[in-house]
């Protein structure tokens, strides 16, 4: 069943389409509940852009391509895994009674797959794995879990290929940054949202926001080794292929992202050097980065920054 959810934010309507699917788990065979999105009017432009590549929305899109077994605990990728969308598996079933020949509607693929979920399946209260899992988001901080999801695929996945390691480890990367996301105190423009003036007015939610603001700090320095390492990887294996996940990150050149990894790195010279290098096309459509990046290089500075 296709069903479309219209997202009210800010009033812009925002279609998404969800898809129904079955998917079984590569690793253990335990078939899963789970929404696909298929499409949506991207927010891009309409969020905070960061140094690092992430755009942060206030409804959050970001769905991984890969998700979490509910029974085993792994991870895999949706495009390994058997999948089959739930209106084909009721087609199958509603028909298969009285038409003899059913399996000629479907491609031998699907076909397995039906038979397979049938032969297997529970229809009911089947684990959902759309990832982040949303049981984590009950907890002060969901990038804790996200972030040993995510260590624990990495040094696993001995042979997963360069394109899934990018994607984890970019993953990864951005979930380490957000202990380090912070909006200013005092924003200018944001003085006519009626909650931001709630807040500031609000001495719990204002003593509540500096408390949070002083556990996130923590929990990044808490997972520098971490962060330091997957960074030191990943500016080795970004490949000059554009366009990792064009829906969700801002800037998809991967030198851009060699540049930003290289200054959070401290490793001013190397980014300054790579700045230079540039094409004068990139050099133009990434302008607005470029110039604050060139900035926190002079001062020497890693903290990611905003880029509007
Ligand atoms: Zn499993």
């Amino acid at each position: 069943m296709k069903r479309e959810i219209v997202v009210y934010l800010l009033s812009i309507p925002t279609k998404m389409q969800i898809v129904h699917v079955y998917i079984k788990c590569v690793h253990c065979g335990q078939w899963h509940d789970h929404a696909n999105i298929v499409s949506y009017t991207s927010f891009s432009g309409r969020g905070e852009n960061w140094s690092d590549g992430k755009t942060v929305t206030s409804y959050d899109h970001e769905f991984a391509s890969f998700v979490k077994c509910g029974n085993c605990g792994e991870i895999f990728w949706e495009n390994d895994a058997m999948c089959v969308e739930e209106h084909y598996v009721s087609k199958y079933v509603k028909t298969k009674e009285k038409d003899e020949g059913v399996e000629k509607n479907f491609t031998p693929k699907q076909l397995a797959a039906i038979e397979d979920f049938i032969k297997g399946g529970e229809m009911h209260d089947l684990p959902d794995t759309s990832y982040p899992l949303s049981e984590y988001f009950y907890n002060d901080f969901p990038e804790v879990f996200i972030i040993e999801d995510l260590d624990k695929a990495l040094r696993q996945g001995e042979d997963i290929s360069m394109h899934k390691e990018i994607e984890l480890r970019v993953y990864l990367w951005h979930t380490i940054n957000d202990f380090a996301r912070f909006r200013k105190m005092f924003e200018l423009k944001r003085l006519f949202e009626l909650q931001y003036l709630k807040e500031m007015f609000d001495r719990k939610s204002m003593k509540n926001q500096i408390e949070y603001r002083r556990l996130s700090e923590k929990k990044f320095t808490d997972y520098q080794k971490l962060r330091v390492s997957n960074l030191e990887r990943l500016v080795e294996i970004l490949n000059p292929v554009k366009n990792l996940k064009a829906n969700i990150i801002q800037f998809d050149s991967s030198d851009i992202q060699k540049i930003e990894i290289n200054r959070e790195l401290g490793r001013f010279d190397k980014a300054k050097e790579q700045i230079n290098k540039l094409n004068e096309a990139d050099k133009k459509f990434y302008r607005k980065f470029i110039y604050k990046s060139s900035k926190y290089i002079s001062n020497r500075d890693t903290r990611i920054f905003r880029i509007d």
